[in-house]
């Protein structure tokens, strides 16, 4: 019997994991990873592709997508391939600001299947409760974790858009999760303070952008997260709590860390390189919950990262067009442009920002060219650490035997000024960065989906994957991070 030849041969570059690099060669075949060896130039593959000179690292994951607006999971898992990332996971719940309604189960029943015709990348989903969702969340968590959907969010903000869980609820979603073996994540902000503040700056006649920050301080994200890391600790979960954005958070991390509790952390890339100067200059454009704040908070999330405090970096990005920034309502709910909205009213513009394609090249050049993160962090935070803590690895995640050929050619001398993404959007929020380091290629389960500045992946080819929370960080006998 003649033996097949392997798919591809990966050749002469530096592989980067989150304990070290290494100059290795990489065997795909089958869309899985065959072999990894300092020299494989003796073994014979259909395709021989020469990294001499570049770092191969594992396709990194975005865990905290919104493939829902403008972009939905066809431009934007392509926008996500550009910038080096091969799995996204989608936020998904019945939200009709999302394009969703109805009971949870069945929305991410659709979802899942309507990605499979449209998503160019491998994609995994959290489920997304909110107040309509109070009395049917319990009976919908176990039917998602048998789905393999094994990860929720709710929201201790944003009661008049109908996102935010009372209090009695998010015991109760936890403590659902915690009984099947699920994670609890969490939008950490107090939504009656920001509610308050913000009617109190209307009334003012306040509404310009120069009062969002302070309608959104960050003692409110440190009082929630506070407030929900009692109640995991109270109730036994897990607890995720996304886009951390405040400086004060961190002291609190640590702080449940030793006491034992299995807390993971999230930040974007936006909080580390953008301040409230952006909305200050661009208005709505630069709107985000939670707001973009100051230099202090981006050197203390930092700090944070290189320290092993945050462990996560996710994008937190939807899919904009600029008219829709600039007249969609945060209270038009359903329609994503509002003709009568003039953008002048800070409160009422939309929430979201673009971040998805630069998310990894802006981390590496503010990260890891400025010396504030090494190369193997930036694997841990955007493959390892995801991967495990979504019950994805080692499918996900590394470069090991047996795992997808799922990677990343990146050239580090690579330069790039940022001015749009691909997908349907007109801008990025990273406009004007001067970037070194860019991807070159990106390749999933050994295809090509991105060469050279080239889409030549296919519409259809991503593959739902289902979490295994018995793999899981968080799980008595998962895999640590
Ligand atoms: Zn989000």
């Amino acid at each position: 019997m003649v033996e097949q030849r392997p798919d591809v041969l990966v050749k002469g570059g530096l592989l980067v994991s989150g304990q070290g690099i290494s100059r290795g060669d990489v065997l795909i075949g089958n869309g899985k990873i065959l072999d990894i060896q300092d020299d494989l130039s003796q073994r014979e593959a259909v395709r021989t592709i020469d990294a001499t000179g570049k770092y191969v690292l594992p396709g990194a994951i975005d865990s905290h997508c919104h493939p829902v607006y403008s972009d939905k999971m066809d431009t934007y898992s392509i926008t996500a391939a550009f910038g080096g990332i091969t799995t996204v996971v989608a936020f998904v719940g019945n939200v009709p600001a999302w394009g969703f309604g109805g009971y949870t189960t069945d929305v991410i029943r659709n979802f899942i299947d309507d990605a499979q015709k449209l998503s160019y990348l491998d994609y995994s989903v959290h489920g997304t409760y909110v107040a309509a969702d109070e009395d049917t969340l319990r009976k919908s968590v176990p039917e998602l974790v048998r789905l393999g959907v094994i990860s929720f969010k709710f929201f201790m903000s944003y009661s008049r858009r109908g996102m935010m869980l009372s209090d009695d609820a998010i015991i109760q979603v936890m403590d659902q999760a915690a009984k099947d073996g699920a994670l609890a994540m969490v939008h950490a902000e107090n939504g009656c303070c920001i509610d308050y503040l913000t009617d109190k700056f209307a009334a003012e006649g306040k509404v310009s952008g120069e009062y969002f920050l302070p309608a959104q301080p960050n003692i409110l994200e440190a009082e929630a997260l506070n407030r929900v890391a009692v109640f995991s600790k109270i109730v036994g979960s897990p607890l995720y709590p996304v886009h951390l954005s405040a400086k004060e958070s961190i002291p609190l991390v640590k702080r449940f860390r030793e006491e034992g509790m299995p807390l993971f952390t999230e930040s974007c890339p936006h909080y580390l390189t953008l301040t409230n100067d952006e909305i200050l200059a661009k208005g709505p454009l630069a709107k985000v919950g939670p707001p973009l704040r100051e230099k202090e908070d981006c050197d203390a999330l930092w700090q944070a990262l290189a320290d092993g405090h945050i462990d996560v970096i996710a994008s937190d990005s939807g899919g904009f067009t600029k008219m829709q920034k600039m007249t969609g309502g945060a209270r038009a709910d359903i329609a994503l442009e509002d003709p009568n909205a003039s953008g002048e009213n800070i409160f009422e513009a939309r929430y979201g920002l673009n971040t998805i394609e630069f998310m990894v090249p802006v981390v590496w050049s503010y990260g890891v060219n400025q010396g504030r993160i090494t190369l193997p962090r930036l694997v841990q935070v955007f493959c390892e650490n995801p991967a495990k803590i979504f019950g994805l690895y080692p499918q996900k995640g590394t470069l090991q035997v047996g795992s997808d050929g799922d990677l990343v050619i990146w050239d580090p001398g690579k330069t790039h000024v940022v001015e749009q993404q691909h997908g349907n959007t007109d801008f990025s929020s990273f406009e004007g960065f001067r970037l070194l380091g860019m991807p070159e290629l990106t390749m999933q389960r050994g295809s090509v989906i991105v060469e050279d500045g080239q889409l030549v992946g296919r519409r259809g080819r991503g593959e739902f994957l289902p979490g295994n929370p018995n793999v899981s960080a968080y799980a008595p006998h998962g895999h640590k991070i």
